[in-house]
Formats: C-alpha cells, structure tokens, sequence
C-alpha cells in the first residue's frame, strides 16, 4: 500500500515552510506542479516548478477563480490507479497523475476576523482548493492530501520511511483531516452568510436548537450590550418558552429567566391540593405562599416582601381567576404565568397593557426527566434537572424533639422553596407562606441573617408587632457546616429545621438545636442551585 510519490500539486495560500518543503521534496526527484502565486514563490527560491497553466493550457483568469479547475489537475488527482480504464482515460487525454496535493486555502476566516467587506469575503471563498481537496482525499487510497503547514514535518518523515512513499494508514488520516478542514471551510461561509441574511446570529449557531419564532431575536440580553435570542429545545416541557402570550410587552431576555425560574417553582406545588403563588425578582423568589385561593397565595406571598415585589414576576398553579388578577394587577408587575386563565382575569389583565400575561397551558412535571444546560467559555454544561422531591420515609429526625404537624407542612413547604433559591439558600416559612429568604450570599450565616434581616423590615414596614420569622421554620439547601447558621436561624425565631446533614460537625449543629428544644429533620440530600 505505499505510493511513490512522483509528482506534486503545491497551491497554498499560507507559504510558510513553502520553500524548505519544495526543496526537500526535489530533493526526492519529486515533479511539483504550482500555482499562480505559489509558482512564482518557488521558482525564485530556485525550486524546479511548473506552472499549472502549462498543463492545462489555460492561463489563470478571472483574478484567480479558474486556476486547477480542470481534468488534467483533477483527471490526475482522481483516477484509480489500478482501474484499466481509469488508465486508459488519462492515456487518452493526456492526463498525468499526481500522487501528492499540497493545499491550504483562501483564508476566508481571517476575513470575518477583520473588517472585511462583503466584496472582499466572497472573493476569499476558496473554489478550487476544497474541490482539489475533497478530489485527493476521496482518491486516498492513490493520493495523499496536506491541508495544513503542520502536518509537513510528518510528511516528510513519512517519506524518510518509505523511500519517497506513503502508507495508505497515513492517507487514510490525512483524508479525514482534509474533509474535517473543508467542512469547517464551508461551516464558516454558511455561518457568515446567515448572520447577512438574517436568519440567525452565527455566533449562537454552535449551541443548536431551533430559534423560537416569535422571541427568536431578543431586543438585548441581559444588558443592552448584549445580544441575545431564545432557542427551541427538543423536549416539550410546559413553561415560559411555549407558553402563549396573551398580551403585554414583548419578553425581555430577564423576563424569561425570571419567567422560567417563577413557573417552575410553583409547580412544585399540586393545584389539586393547594393553590400556590410565587413571585420572583432575579431569579429568586421574594415571596412565596400556599392557600386555599390564588388571591390568599398572592396576598401572603406579597406580604413577605412588598418592596423587592415590585416589578416581580408573579407565578401562579391554578387557572387564574379574576379575584387573583384584580388583586395582582394593584401593583407593578413584569409578568405573569399561569397554566390557564379566565375570560374575566384576561380581562382585568387588559387593563394594564404593557403586563405580559403568559398562558403556559400545563404545569410542568417536576419529577418528569430533563435536563439543564449552561454555557462555559468554550463548552456547555449539561446536567439532568434537579427533580429530587422530599421522601417524607427519608426523612430522619435528629434532635430530641421531633416538629409537630404544623411544623412538618411548613418544613416541607420551606425544603420545598430552598430548592429554587440560589445557594447559599435559606427560607423561613410560617403558615404556609415564606417568612424571608436569604439567597445567594457566599457563606451559608450570611444568607440566614438576610432572611431575618428581610424579614424583620417588612415587619417595620406593615406595623407588625414582631418579624414572621418569630415562631417559624426554616430551611437549609445544604448541610451546615458550622452551627453559627442554625444559631442564627434560632435566634431570628425558628423553630424547627429542614437541612441534608452530613456535616463533619453535625453533632455540634444537633448540639445546638436541641440546647433551644428545635426539632430538626435531615434529609439526605441537597439542592445546591449555582
Ligand atoms: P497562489 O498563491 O498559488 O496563486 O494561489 C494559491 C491558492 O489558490 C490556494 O489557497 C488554493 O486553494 C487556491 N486555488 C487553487 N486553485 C484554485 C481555483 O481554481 N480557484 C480558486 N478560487 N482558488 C484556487
């Protein structure tokens, strides 16, 4: 399987090494056949070269977009050796093999790097080197291909090997390289060209999906500075993305963040046995209640703090009624989701004419398989969902005293929270609905003094004799580490807790729970969310 190389076709755009690497291969008593530019580079350097012209008695034209292409260059990069009438065609045609192509392109991508016009970009589409490129390779069990100035060195080794041959494992390699190159070639000119048509902005193509018809083009992402559309997943999973807008403004890049992480987390929440409200700013939750109306959900999620409620997303697990909407609509609110609405809250809605009310259809599936997905420089981050759901036979109480009822559905309802706060994530909760949460901070006390702290301003703020936190539970999306959290939740009133356990210091966190008489339950697992 080795094939000696007798003559070579040299057309690069790149000329670095171009002479060394034409010395050594006439040094081989290799024939090199050139173009134009690649010609000339040569002979001056005093390398034998003939011009692809001569052979094909065509001059280059057209400033350059017929060179090679023609049967004698591809008749020679094409024929199977061995086939009778393969050789039989070249004989009659006057066609030479040529056992060796040497090609690197236009550099069309360095075009999009700089500021190139639309003219110049076209003129650096390479013709005739991808179809000499994809010939040879094709042709690999005659002909090896180089499409790139590294590979050189190992040619040339190659070569040393066989006595001025190659193997057919190295063409075999080397074709495969070549149509990877001159898929990227084309991957590159489809992807400028869609961003001039309109279709999408090519950065955005890498990351697959199908560009949503009607949020496709976002006006901005999360600063105006930054572009930014949504994109379809393949799974059809009820929420912000499918969801259909019945009226408002159009979602800004945030909305549908905000939008996403609301309606998720009142689907934690069975309609069939308790209406939920949520509602969300920066993809946190500021206030989150349970009820037996959507109107008690929202007045008891609102209630926990009405300041950071302000331009909220508001989350709903019910068909949105009317007393609900005229209660929501009281305030400055971005969005809001529901699985279903009535003609009457439509509506009310109505008259706010820029709220953005989104009808979502169903609730989706918190345990139902999926995945999550995020970007990294250079990568994407793909995980499933985090669909654990509280196991009630799991659940291991550690202290003395165990919560009584009333404290189990709060814990429940707090663990339940915690799983959509950002980490550190801590949530009070009193009477089915949050009491304060603290999201996001980078130690896990700090992240319970802020629930307190919230809590205790929106007690100033009502006139309430004491903050919610007075004779709630609270809950810990993660072990704590150190028992200054669990102290910190203990002085600001709680009195049960919900957390994973599995801290090396756990003794000492149960330690303290049991010196106050609060029950703590440990769960076995946890919801980080980054
Ligand atoms: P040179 O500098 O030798 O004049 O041109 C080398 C470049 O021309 C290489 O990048 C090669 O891929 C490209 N090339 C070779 N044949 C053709 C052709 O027939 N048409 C076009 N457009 N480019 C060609």
């Amino acid at each position: 399987d080795i094939v000696k190389i007798g003559r070579a076709l040299i057309s690069v755009s790149d000329k670095a090494r171009l002479v060394d690497l034409g010395k050594a291969l006439t040094a081989r008593d290799v024939e090199i056949l050139s173009t134009g530019g690649t010609a000339a580079a040569l002979a001056e350097a005093g390398v034998p070269v003939m011009d692809v012209a001569q052979v094909t008695a065509f001059p280059e034209m057209m400033d350059g977009r017929v060179k090679t292409l023609h049967p004698r260059i591809h008749g020679g990069l094409l024929a199977i050796r061995a086939d009778p009438s393969h050789q039989a065609a070249m004989l009659v045609n006057g066609i030479a093999p040529i056992d060796l192509l040497i090609v690197n392109l236009y550099p069309f991508e360095a075009t999009l790097r700089r500021t190139a016009s639309f003219e110049d970009r076209i003129e650096n589409i390479d013709v005739g080197g991808p179809a000499m490129v994809r010939g040879a390779a094709k042709n690999h069990e005659d002909v090896a291909v180089i499409v790139d100035v590294a590979d050189y060195d190992e040619l040339l080794a190659e070569l040393e090997r066989h006595d001025g041959g190659t193997g057919l494992a190295f063409r075999r390699r080397l074709a495969q390289k070549a149509y990877a190159r001159t898929a990227a070639y084309d991957a590159a000119i489809s992807n400028w060209l869609a961003g001039e048509v309109g279709e999408t902005t090519p950065k955005w193509r890498a990351f697959g999906g199908v560009l949503h018809e009607r949020f496709g083009a976002l006006r901005y992402g999360e600063n105006p500075h930054q572009s930014a559309a949504l994109y379809l997943a393949a799974e059809t999973r009820p929420g912000v993305a499918t969801a259909r807008q019945v009226q408002g403004k159009a979602l800004s890049y945030n909305n549908i963040n905000d939008t996403d992480a609301a309606y998720e987390l009142v689907a934690e929440f069975d309609p069939a046995k308790t209406a939920a409200v949520a509602i969300i700013k920066h993809a946190n939750p500021c206030g989150v209640a349970v009820g037996e109306t959507l109107l008690e959900a929202y007045e008891k999620a609102l209630a926990c703090d009405p300041v950071s409620a302000f331009g909220g997303i508001v989350a709903l697990n019910r068909r949105l009624d009317a007393e609900a909407a005229k209660k929501i609509v009281e305030i400055f609110t971005e969005v809001i989701i529901a699985p279903e609405a009535d003609d009457e809250a439509i509506a009310i809605i109505a008259t706010k004419k820029n709220l953005r009310l989104m009808i979502a259809g169903a609730l989706p599936d918190p345990q139902a398989g999926s995945v999550t997905v995020r970007s990294v420089a250079g990568g994407l981050l793909v995980q499933d969902r985090d669909g654990g759901a509280l196991d009630p036979s799991a659940l291991k109480v550690v202290t003395k005293r165990a919560p009584t009822p009333a404290e189990f559905a709060d814990l429940a309802m707090a663990w339940t929270v915690a799983k959509h706060v950002k980490s550190n994530a801590i949530v009070y909760v009193r009477d089915g609905s949050t009491a304060g949460v603290g999201a996001g901070q980078m130690s896990r006390v700090d992240s319970a003094r802020v629930a307190a702290l919230k809590a205790a301003d929106a007690a100033k703020a009502a006139g309430w004799p004491e903050p919610r936190t007075k004779g709630s539970v609270v809950a810990s999306d993660a072990f704590f580490p150190f028992a200054d959290g669990l102290v910190s939740a203990i002085e600001a009133g709680a009195t049960a807790v919900i957390q994973p356990g599995g801290s090396v210091r756990d003794a000492e966190v149960i330690a303290a729970a049991d010196e106050a008489g609060v029950a703590m339950v440990f769960t076995g697992i946890r919801h980080f969310r980054h």
